[in-house]
Formats: structure tokens, sequence, C-alpha cells
């Protein structure tokens, strides 16, 4: 098995460099090289022969290959279909906004959570992403539109707190200064809700926003639609929030998929508002995206909008996601799945 260069934080590059025989300094070459989006070993013109031929023998560089791309007639989003090297695909979707470019990426090729109103865990956990294929996803993007990025969020495919030691190396890597240096703070990472994930997250005091997709406020309605909550209750995960507040004084965000006859109710507004007394922290609102295999619709414009005049009033800080790129299937594993069914691609 080659190592993976791109899957290395610049510690572990060092380490493996000087295992080489190598000085110091070409560690400092190969990463930037790697984040730059180099594929090629021959392509690190400062890098001696003699090392060029040590690392193509025994090192490897992750690279995604375009699958698909679509733009947005509507707004500029573009979604990209990512082929991995083995053949899987993934999802990553970029977004303009008034500030800059922000990436939705995927974290693992399917997800086990089992959340009923997702299609991307529909077909259950393929395999996770290394933390080179969670970064060339940026890379690929910001190379082909010929942007920079400015935001991440990890709300792709994939539960990240599933695969936490990747997706650690890579927040290291693209935050790092000699990388694509890409702020803590423009960072967010969306979870179902793993409770010993948060508190490894918490115990590192990186300053990323922490996403918490909600979705109810009761256990008995969460436990319905995310199978998770049937480990980790309502209020252990809350616990956890606080606990994670206390550590990094970053505000939280709560992501609630707003569903017709589930959630919707002012029992709910209350509750909610209950739940989150005391966090410092922002509601997100999205309508709920109808999956073909699931029952779920969302509730009328006007009703999500009296849902959030109801949180408002309740003292919560709360805003209805904007749709983007509607018209290319840019949410929650469409494409990926479309994909898979006309069997376009391996999965
Ligand atoms: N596994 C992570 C991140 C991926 S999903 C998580 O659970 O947070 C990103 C967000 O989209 C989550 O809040 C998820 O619950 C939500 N989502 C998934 N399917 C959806 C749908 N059909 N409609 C609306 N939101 C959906």
């Amino acid at each position: 098995m080659k190592t993976d260069l791109k899957s290395l934080t610049r510690e572990e590059l060092s380490a493996y460099i000087s295992n080489l025989g190598e000085p110091a300094f070409r560690s400092k070459q190969i990463f930037r090289w790697l984040h730059r989006g180099v594929s090629d070993f021959a392509e690190m013109t400062d890098l001696p022969k003699t090392l060029i031929e040590k690392l193509r023998e025994d090192a490897s560089i992750t690279t995604l290959r375009i699958f698909k791309c679509f733009s947005s007639q509507i707004d500029d989003t573009v979604k990209y279909l990512f082929e991995l090297e083995d053949g899987n695909i993934i999802e990553t979707v970029a977004m303009k906004y008034h500030h800059g470019y922000s990436l939705c990426i995927s974290s693992q090729v399917g997800c086990r959570m089992g959340c009923t109103f997702c299609q991307s865990t529909k077909n259950g956990l393929v395999r996770s992403l290394t933390a080179g294929e969670i970064l060339d996803q940026i890379l690929k993007v910001q190379a082909d539109l010929g942007i920079r990025i400015t935001n991440i969020v990890m709300m792709g495919i994939g539960e990240p707190l599933d695969n936490l030691d990747e997706v650690i190396r890579f927040l290291k890597n693209v935050n790092d200064p000699e990388g694509i240096n890409i702020g803590y703070r423009h960072i967010s990472l969306s979870t179902c809700g793993l409770i010993p994930g948060i508190m490894r997250l918490a115990e590192l005091e990186l300053p990323i926003t922490l996403s918490i997709s909600l979705h109810a406020t009761s256990d008995e309605v969460r436990s319905g639609i995310m199978p998770v909550n049937r480990k980790y209750h309502l209020e252990q995960l809350i616990r956890a929030c606080k606990d994670y507040q206390a550590r990094t004084g970053r505000r939280i965000s709560f992501e609630y998929s707003v569903i017709s006859g589930v959630n919707d109710r002012y029992e709910d507004a209350k509750r909610l508002a209950e739940l989150l007394k005391g966090i410092l922290c922002h509601v997100n609102l999205i309508p709920v995206n109808p999956i073909e295999t699931g029952g779920y619709r969302p509730p009328s414009r006007k009703n999500v909008i009296a849902f959030q005049n109801c949180l408002i009033k309740l003292g919560l800080n709360a805003t209805i996601r904007r749709t983007l790129g509607s018209d290319i299937s840019a949410s929650c594993g469409q494409l990926r799945h479309q994909n898979s069914e006309k069997g376009g691609a391996a999965l």
C-alpha cells in the first residue's frame, strides 16, 4: 500500500520525509505542492529527480476526477459529481454568496445514520473518505472555476463525526497557512448528534462552527426520524452542546428541517425554545426536501414563515435557509442517487 501524502498533516508528512532520510525543508516544499493541487510528483519542479523517483515508488497523491458537473440556470450554484480512484461517486456543491464562495463537501460515500428523510443514507455506508479525498474536493473546484473558496460547510454526503480521525486531519490541513489556509471560523461541520465526536471536537477547541441537525423537539419524534437519537437522547445532546459552547465560546447552529404534520406545530416551537434556552445559537429552518421513498412534505411557505415568527417571538434567532440550485437537484444526495439509478456510476 502506498502512502497517500495528501491525507497526511504537515507533522505527519515531515515524519514521513525524515524517515526517507531527506532534509526537513523537502517536506515543506512537498506540502505546498500538494495543497496547490499538483497530482504528479514530476510537477514538483524543485525536488531532485532521485527524490521524485523514491516518492513514486513509495507514495501516491489522491486525485478526484470530475465525473459530471451541473451549473444552475437560476443562481450561481455549481454541483459536481466526483469519481474517486476506486470508482465511487461523491457530491460537492459550490454556492456563490455576496462574501465569496462556499463549498458544501462530502465526508463519506453514503451514510449509515439512517435518517428517514435523507436520500444519502438510503443505501447505507459504502466507505469513509480519506482526508486527502475530502480536501481534493476543494482543490478541484477551485481549479475548475478559477476561484478561491472562502467558506466550507461539511454538510454533503456522510456523517463527519462517523469519520472523525480523517475529518480532523482534513481540518488541520485546510486551515494550514502553507496549504489552502481557510480560517476555522469559516468552516461549519454538521452532525446528526454523535456525542463522543462532539466531545472530542470540544477538547480540540478548534473554533469551527458546529451545526446540529436537530429536526425534532421530543425524543419520541426525533427517534422516529433519526435513529441516532435512540442511542443519544435529546437531553444528552443538548448537554453536549452546552459543554461544547462552554469550551469553545462558539455560537451553535441548529438545523431544523420543517416537515408538515411532524414537527411544525406550535408545541414544537415552544419546546424548541425551551430546549435551546441558555445556548447562544442560531436556528436554521429548512423546509424538508421530499425524497422519492419518503412521504414527507414541507409545510406551505406561509406556515414555515409562521413557524419562524413563533420562534422569534419566543426569543430564538431563526432564519429560513435560502434554496440554491433547485433546478440541478443540489440538495442532500439527490444527484448521486439519480446517477446510480441510471447506472451511470459505480456505487
Ligand atoms: N450527517 C450530517 C451532515 C449531512 S446532511 C448531519 O446529519 O448533519 C446536511 C443537512 O441536511 C442535515 O441537517 C440533514 O439533516 C439535512 N437533510 C438531509 N435530508 C434532507 C431533506 N430531504 N430535506 C431537508 N433537509 C435534509
